[in-house]
């Protein structure tokens, strides 16, 4: 691929419409439109035309849009061709575009010339793939707040404070002789203070943004007939519009994708655990186990009719991981009248959060939801999300650990050298993220994602 070819794609959804749109970006869009309208419209006006093919017969008739470089979403010249949205019509208009000689788009790849030409950067770029994959309103707040650049400038303003805190480390090493009383020096400290503050704060950010993005995971578990699947099937049933069962699942873990407002919830409720069982029970336990393990939260379902104090969690819990966190939820409570009372009762601050509930009537539904929520710290778009990935995660917990690791090294070894290796290292896991400082691999990875067309 040449940056200098011309590139041609539908950027209308396959299918019949009103009106469909094709797109070019390249050198040679002003040709085409020479040659497919007989003139090349005026910049930025549009512009009633026949849509001509190569025996100077109308294909189709619309408007077109002509957009010179640099002031278009590639940054290239641009023409789009506003046809009537049939498959048909847009397939010829492209051929003929082909035949005058542009290419055909790879997905992603008008987004991928807008990032090229600084039109764009990575995570902007990125923010234009989640707006149109949004699945709820608060999603599409999110990609609008991280394609204005807030995610980038959070960024930004974390790298620069890196930076400064490089600099400051280096203007030492270049005064051998003052370097030892420098790295004890308490202003050092104070800064290395504040830039691990700063990396809390956007890693937050980027944890709730990925949250919204990509959703939590919450494994329902317990033992047979504590009401799993009923919960699941309530809690998917609030939003049964957009409810979609993921097939092709192990026949013993059944995958769910529900929203809490906005936020994705990917619920799998698993095979019961209890000791014993025979040979595929025993692998319906290991894939719950194995699920577990992965999960951001437990809900572990107790049936408070048959056992109001909770007697099956207490036997399995030196059988989960520590590292998971559990909510405890009693479940029958219709059955159980005095459930939420003893319940209430025992808790002490070292037990996991308890929600008492009927998943056949609904009653404690609500207060499952707002603790879920809660415990993943998820706020809703009003409070200011931005769209993340786990990719920006992964960037910046590296960036946070070089910090780290520059911190021990003026700590531990005064080595001022090492201590400024560490920081600049830390300033390229954060040019990953806008994609100052990204490998041809990872930006192929990161448009193949996209729609061909965007
Ligand atoms: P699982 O084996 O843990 O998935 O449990 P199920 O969801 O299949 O439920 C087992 C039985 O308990 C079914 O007969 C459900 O109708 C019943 N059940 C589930 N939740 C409730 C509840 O909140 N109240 C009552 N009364 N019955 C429930």
């Amino acid at each position: 691929m040449t940056r200098t070819d011309t590139i041609v794609a539908a950027a209308t959804p396959p299918g019949r419409g009103g009106i469909g749109i094709v797109r070019l970006s390249g050198p040679k869009a002003p040709e085409v439109a020479a040659v497919m309208l007989g003139e090349v419209p005026q910049p930025r006006r549009a512009t009633f035309g026949r849509f001509l093919d190569g025996e100077q017969q109308p294909i189709d008739a619309g408007l077109a849009l002509f957009f010179p470089a640099p002031h278009s979403y590639t940054g290239e010249h641009v023409l789009e061709l506003h046809g009537h949205g049939g498959p048909v019509v847009m397939e010829a208009l492209v051929a003929r575009a082909v035949e005058l000689g542009a290419r055909r788009a790879l997905p992603g790849e008008f987004t991928q010339r807008a990032f090229m030409n600084d039109k764009l950067d990575l995570t902007q770029a990125e923010a234009v793939a989640d707006l149109i994959d949004a699945g709820s309103r608060e999603a599409v707040q999110a990609a609008m707040r991280s394609l204005q650049g807030e995610f980038s400038a959070m960024v930004r303003g974390l790298t620069e404070a890196v930076i400064e805190l490089r600099t400051y480390v280096e203007a030492a090493i270049d005064f051998p002789e003052e370097e030892i009383d420098f790295l004890a020096d308490g202003e050092l400290r104070a800064r290395f203070v504040s830039v691990h503050q700063h990396f809390a704060a956007v890693l937050e950010s980027a944890r709730v943004g990925t949250l919204l993005h990509e959703g939590m995971s919450v494994v329902i578990a317990g033992r047979p007939n504590a009401g799993k699947s009923s919960l699941m099937n309530r809690l998917a049933g609030y939003d049964a519009a957009i409810v979609t069962a993921i097939p092709g699942t192990t026949r013993d873990v059944v995958r769910e994708r529900i929203h809490l407002d906005g936020m994705p919830l990917h619920v799998l409720d698993t095979a019961g655990l209890r000791a014993g069982g025979d040979v595929v029970e025993a692998e319906g336990m290991r894939r719950a186990r194995a699920e577990i393990e992965r999960a951001d939260r437990v809900l572990f379902v107790i049936d408070a009719a048959d056992d109001p104090a909770g007697e099956a969690f207490r036997e399995e819990r030196a059988r989960l991981p520590a590292e998971v966190p559990v909510t405890l939820v009693f479940n029958k409570c219709d059955l159980a009248a005095g459930a939420a009372a003893q319940v209430a009762g025992g808790t002490t601050l070292t037990d996991p959060p308890r929600i008492t509930l009927s998943a056949l009537t609904g009653v404690g539904i609500p207060a499952l939801r707002a603790h879920l929520k809660e415990v993943m710290g998820y706020r809703t778009a009003e409070g200011g999300s931005i769209s993340a990935r786990r990719r920006h995660l992964e960037a910046l917990g590296r960036a946070r650990a070089h910090a780290e690791e520059a911190q021990r090294q003026l700590t531990e070894c005064r080595a001022g050298e090492l201590v400024a290796e560490e920081l600049h290292a830390a300033q390229r896991a954060l040019s990953e993220i806008t994609g100052e400082f990204t490998s041809e691999e990872l930006l192929g990875r990161i448009f193949a994602g996209f729609c061909i067309g965007k």
